[in-house]
């Protein structure tokens, strides 16, 4: 189990992005997608925070905290204002933290529906955070909600997976319409991050004809990379780890840490990993280079 106090985080970004995973669709891979791309974000050495908005938790206990309702989560993080800082927690991955969510967010709608800035209060929360994070993943309820608009409200960018099934468009245009509401009066500076497709099985022609559609539909916002079906990726939560831990070597994880390089690339952020190891290779060259003029 974590202990209590959060990672030490390293270099602190200018100001990180925040990035909300949704779908009003139940089990498209909302949860699988925000803790392993967070976690394969942390592995390139980026401090990334994970913010379960989701009254089910899932994102908490995926990242191996139980569940329980004693301790500061997103409800009180939105409902009583508490700080975003003082409930964060470490997470088994290094430089990965956790805002966990609890069973009372469900009452957030409600209480929240009277009070003048009830769309603002999560953006206003994460906004300390982003000196300290380079990214902030917020996983969102299957509905369009309060607590969903909260997140569209915090985010520059939406990332919306899509299992790749018959009906993986159905709802999409309700969506894109909400998000087109939210730029025009609510956060004018949010994006379309990009499109995911997951759940992909290469091997049947519906996941291909799916592929299709997409990219006809969404053209270069589809992400060049897909997740597979993989049962590592759906064995994994009830171990408490994101995959990268459960089973580094698995396509699930790979498939994941693809999708992080990617947005590090159309973000143009660079891989403090990726610059570290080619620092180590060209060391190690000049050392055998030099060699042979050492003995
Ligand atoms: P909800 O709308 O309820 O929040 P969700 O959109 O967050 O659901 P997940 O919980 O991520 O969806 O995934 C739904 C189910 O599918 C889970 O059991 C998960 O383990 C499984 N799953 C997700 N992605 C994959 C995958 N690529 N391969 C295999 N199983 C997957
Ligand atoms: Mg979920």
């Amino acid at each position: 189990m974590p202990n209590e106090t959060p990672h030490s985080q390293p270099e602190p970004p200018s100001r990180g992005k925040i990035i909300a995973v949704v779908n009003q669709k139940g089990g498209v891979g909302k949860t699988t997608t925000a803790i392993n791309l967070a976690a394969a974000l942390a592995l390139e050495l980026l401090p990334t925070l994970l913010v379960d908005c989701d009254p089910q938790a899932n994102s908490t206990g995926g990242v191996g905290l139980s569940r329980r309702e004693d301790r500061a989560s997103t409800y009180n993080v939105l409902v009583d204002g508490i700080s975003a800082a003082d409930a964060v927690l470490p997470t088994p991955v290094e430089h990965l933290s956790v805002l966990p969510a609890s069973r009372h967010l469900i009452g957030a709608n409600f209480e929240l529906a009277a009070q003048e800035d009830r769309e603002f209060r999560l953006r206003n929360a994460l906004e300390p955070l982003r000196s300290t994070y380079r990214f902030i993943l917020l996983d969102c309820p299957p509905s369009l909600d309060l607590l969903t608009l909260n997140a569209l409200c915090a985010a520059d960018g939406l990332l919306v997976p899509m299992q790749a099934e018959y009906f993986a468009l159905e709802g999409i245009s309700e969506l894109m319409s909400t998000l087109d509401r939210v730029v025009a009066g609510l956060n004018p500076t949010l994006g379309l991050e990009g499109v995911l497709l997951t759940m992909f099985d290469p091997r049947t022609s519906l996941s291909q004809q799916v592929a299709d559609n997409l990219k006809s539909f969404f053209g270069d916002k589809l992400f060049s990379t897909s997740i597979p079906r993989n049962i590592r990726l759906a064995e994994a939560p009830s171990h408490g780890l994101p995959v990268i831990l459960y089973d580094p070597r698995s396509r699930g994880a790979e498939a994941y840490q693809e999708l992080a390089r990617e947005i590090l690339k159309r973000n143009g952020v660079e891989s403090p990993r990726a610059a570290q190891f080619a620092a180590d290779r060209k060391s190690k060259k000049a050392e055998v280079r030099f060699w042979p003029y050492n003995r």
